[in-house]
């Protein structure tokens, strides 16, 4: 069934970005096309270890960035190639549409990367060429046990020292804690309340760090705790400055949940073609999930391009980007229902590579409406902010 499969990303208002999707789609089309049997050869999967799968994936980014594709999109003074937020979309779209995974990694380098690169460009230089050759890993430490939706209520705290400043507290559900290098972590350096929070750059390697994986509903350590026990952090690790925490957060939570959500949706197409490729075209039941879920998908990448397009301009999407976030949510979770639907038997009992693969990833689709800001959440800042709804009108 043809019809699942993505259209190529459309133009751009803007005809220079435009112009930049077009030139890094037909460049990297070609080459794809050319090296795509030895990119599998290193490419991970999900379905097994997260850890077997991360170190596959280090392979594949090394080799993408041999040839000098991650670099693009990235400033040319943080060891980038120049170009915006739009050759790195393209990036993600070809990889996924040719069937190779887009790495963990990068994830963490869409929400990351471009905070680094805006508000702490030392840091940037330093640390950008290591995970775009795969070399290192990052991760975020927002949540902690009694600050997920209510990020304002963290605890982690940094507190001023000759040195710089010494971190203690403790952070949860860290997608690739255990795995990670370093970590952007937000701290209170003053009063309660979100205006007191600030942003370090962290080594993990640090002996006063402890990093313990957490196993998720599919089996794998998706995510990890992460205690602070008097760490002595550098003065150059200020991400920003004191007290620019919320903002540095908030422009983050745009990426998070914007080039996130297209580079999900570029991951979802590949699953839903492949998925169909499997199904019995007498199942009703799966043709009607099938549909629901290619319906919501296509709404989810002209949406999300359209957030891409913003970001590459530097435009802030703003409170908006929560409607990306609901849209992925049920992209994501409509996608996976109709994989199941397919699969029927197989979904629930096939050992093989194939339905393992899809049993992890529907697993982790539910998920979906919780990380980067739960849906419910979402849902009332679309209320609130963008449709200015009262309250009694809900
Ligand atoms: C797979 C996964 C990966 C993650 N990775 C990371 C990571 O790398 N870094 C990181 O910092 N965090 C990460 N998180 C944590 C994630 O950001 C939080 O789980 C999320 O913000 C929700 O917070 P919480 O878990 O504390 O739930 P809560 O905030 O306690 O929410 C519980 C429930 O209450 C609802 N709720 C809460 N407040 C309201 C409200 N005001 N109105 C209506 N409903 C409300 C929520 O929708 C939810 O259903 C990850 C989570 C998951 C599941």
């Amino acid at each position: 069934m043809a019809g699942v499969v993505a259209e190529a990303p459309g133009g751009a208002a803007d005809p220079s970005l435009a112009e930049e999707a077009v030139s890094m789609h037909e460049s990297l089309t070609g080459w794809l096309e050319v090296n795509r049997a030895a990119l599998e050869a290193v490419s991970g999967m999900r379905g097994q270890a997260i850890e077997t799968q991360v170190a596959e994936e280090r392979e594949l980014i090394r080799a993408l960035d041999e040839a000098g594709w991650t670099r693009r999109g990235w400033p040319a003074d943080a060891g980038g190639a120049g170009g915006t937020a739009i050759s790195r979309a393209v990036l993600y779209d070809r990889l996924a549409a040719a069937g190779l995974p887009i790495p963990e990694a990068f994830v963490l380098l869409e929400t990351l990367g471009p905070v680094l690169t805006r508000y702490a460009p030392d840091l940037a230089r330093r640390h950008l060429p290591g995970i775009l050759s795969g070399r290192t890993i990052w991760a975020q430490g927002f949540s902690e046990p009694d600050a997920g939706s209510d990020l304002a209520a963290l605890r982690c705290r940094a507190e001023p020292s000759a040195s710089g400043f010494v971190l203690r507290g403790q952070k949860t559900w860290t997608t690739l804690g255990h795995l990670a290098d370093f970590a952007l972590v937000l701290a209170r350096t003053g009063e309660p309340g979100y205006r007191d929070l600030s942003a370090f750059w962290v080594d993990l390697a640090d002996p006063h760090v402890t990093v313990r994986p957490i196993t998720a509903a599919n089996g794998r350590h998706e995510f990890a705790e992460m205690f602070f026990d008097e760490v002595v952090i550098p003065a150059g690790h200020l991400i920003g400055a004191i007290g620019q925490g919320w903002e540095i957060a908030m422009y983050l939570l745009q990426y998070e949940r914007g080039m996130y959500a297209w580079l999900r949706q570029a991951v979802l197409h590949n699953r839903l073609a492949t998925g169909v490729n499997l199904m019995n075209p007498a199942d009703h039941d799966a043709l009607r999930a099938v549909g629901s879920a290619f319906i919501l998908l296509t709404a989810l990448r002209r949406r999300s391009w359209a957030t891409v397009e913003q970001l590459a301009a530097d435009l802030s999407p703003g409170p908006e980007i929560s409607v990306d976030k609901i849209l992925l949510a049920q992209a994501e979770q409509a996608v996976h229902d109709a994989v199941r639907t397919i699969g029927a038997a197989a979904f629930l009992f096939d050992g093989g590579e194939e339905w393992s693969m899809r049993r992890d990833e529907w697993f982790y689709s539910r998920a979906s409406s919780i990380f980067g800001g739960a849906i419910d959440v979402q849902r009332n800042i679309v209320a609130d902010r963008v449709l200015k709804l009262s309250k009694s009108a809900r």
